[in-house]
């Protein structure tokens, strides 16, 4: 008999059906074996009469975990037994269960574990109600950026992983062995690449699989991430980007709430605020001098988590950005403010007191660009494939690169942004813990 999806059997009243899925828990009571089966669709209870027939002894053998096929009647719940976390209404009376798998689990699902333990254990973890609820979110953040953007004409390309130079000339890459005893890298970012996908396109947009060596040890920070950028072309500034990043942002969140109330339900979460006018803009140095802090090029996470409060407090929105940082610390093709000398055009986007996304306009002259590698005392013929787009023609442009992990961390509340991501790679694992020589 076909397999019915457990959120369906509502329209199978009185009809016999057929289910498949894992064991969530069994109970036994006297002669009933009740087994609550779940499949990717909800929850079910079912019941077997009586653990003498062969049904109701295979039920009691199963345990959590193990996959199950079973046949059953469905019927309505008496309405003082309905329960809102399985399929309330409704259970299944069943009379066959077939094994199609049995498993041993380390410990009940949904236990609170520490980090460690939920990451040495993810191919199981991974199944709790949490942790898909997290990953769910995930995969609707990236659809929305996507739709967000493709609705207003950008066209999507995938950036290499496989790099020959260092994108940033700064930040730290993983080195491969490559051909002919040549040394490339994993990708930084995308970003070189789309800028030259300006020159095609005009609006371009990615999510690409990027890579950083440094060796952090914070909440905030992964070896391997997922970068959503987007570049475009035709722009005044900046602000023409934090105008097209706030509306992927807004759009993001709106799909999000819409698809997902249940799980901020569940997390007793609101959804993100969202100012009535623009997102809150503050120069750095306005940013610093409103904390009451020194000048320095950048800000520290406890300075990000304040400003929160004052966007909170003056503007009620989750959002706010920080623009002109110092020149000397953004990379070579950040372009300068001719209106405040030494201070780019760029941006960083704090959502929930995090830094999660980057941007701003990039030099698109190639003489001005060929002079800002130099200043940087890196070597332009080192980014001569880069260069061609410029030399080709190349229009006033920018884009911008929000972090996704860090979006689904802050979205969700999480404390560390390993619970947002699915397979973290940082200092001390891939996939288990790394063993340390000393
Ligand atoms: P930070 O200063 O916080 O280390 P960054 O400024 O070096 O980050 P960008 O180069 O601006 O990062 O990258 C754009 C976005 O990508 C960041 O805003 C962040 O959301 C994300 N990102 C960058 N590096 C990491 C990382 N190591 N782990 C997780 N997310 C990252
Ligand atoms: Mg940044």
């Amino acid at each position: 008999m076909e397999r019915t999806l457990i959120k369906e059997l509502e329209k199978y009243i009185g009809k016999e059906v057929t289910i498949s899925g894992w064991v969530d828990v069994r109970r036994d009571h006297g002669k009933l074996v009740f087994l609550d089966i779940r499949d990717r669709s909800g929850k079910i209870q079912v019941i077997f009469p009586s653990a003498n027939t062969t049904a109701g002894a295979n039920a009691k053998t199963t345990r959590p975990e193990w996959v199950v096929t079973v046949r059953g009647i469905v019927k309505e719940r008496p309405e003082n037994m309905r329960k809102e976390e399985l399929n309330g209404n409704i259970e299944l009376d069943g009379f066959h269960v077939e094994i199609l798998a049995e498993a041993e689990v380390p410990f009940e699902l949904g236990s609170e574990l520490n980090l460690d333990t939920y990451l040495d254990h993810l191919p199981y973890t991974v199944r709790s109600q949490k942790a898909r609820d997290v990953f769910v979110i995930q995969a609707t953040i990236i659809e929305a950026f996507r739709a967000s953007l493709r609705r207003r004409e950008f066209v999507e390309f995938q950036a290499p992983a496989l790099v020959g130079g260092d994108a940033e000339g700064g930040a730290a890459a993983f080195k491969v062995d490559y051909y002919y005893d040549q040394q490339a890298f994993l990708a930084t970012s995308p970003q070189l690449y789309k800028q030259i996908m300006v020159g095609a396109f005009e609006r371009v947009f990615t999510t690409a699989k990027i890579f950083r060596g440094e060796k952090h040890a914070t909440t905030r920070h992964l070896s391997e991430l997922v970068q959503m950028d987007f570049e475009m072309g035709f722009i005044q500034d900046h602000r023409d980007i934090m105008d097209a990043l706030e509306h992927t942002m807004r759009d993001i969140c709106a799909d999000v709430g819409e698809k997902h109330a249940d799980i901020f339900k569940r997390f007793n979460l609101d959804l993100p605020k969202l100012p009535k006018g623009k997102f809150p803009t503050l120069k750095l140095k306005e940013a610093q001098d409103l904390l009451g802090v020194a000048h320095e090029p950048d800000l520290e996470p406890e300075h990000e988590r304040h400003l929160h409060e004052w966007a909170l407090r003056e503007h009620g929105s989750d959002f706010v950005f920080v623009t002109h940082f110092p020149i000397s610390k953004r990379p070579f093709y950040t372009f300068e403010d001719p209106d405040d000398l030494g201070h780019t055009r760029y941006f960083d986007l704090l959502f929930r007191g995090l830094e999660i996304n980057s941007g701003g306009q990039r030099v698109h002259n190639y003489d001005a660009l060929v002079e800002r590698i130099k200043q940087k005392g890196l070597d332009p013929a080192k980014f001569a494939f880069y260069l061609q787009a410029f030399k080709v023609g190349m229009p006033p442009h920018g884009g911008c690169s929000t972090g996704l992990e860090r979006l689904t961390a802050r979205m969700l509340e999480l404390p560390n942004i390993r619970e947002a991501t699915l397979f973290p790679r940082d200092l001390n694992r891939i996939d288990t813990l790394l063993r340390v020589d000393k």
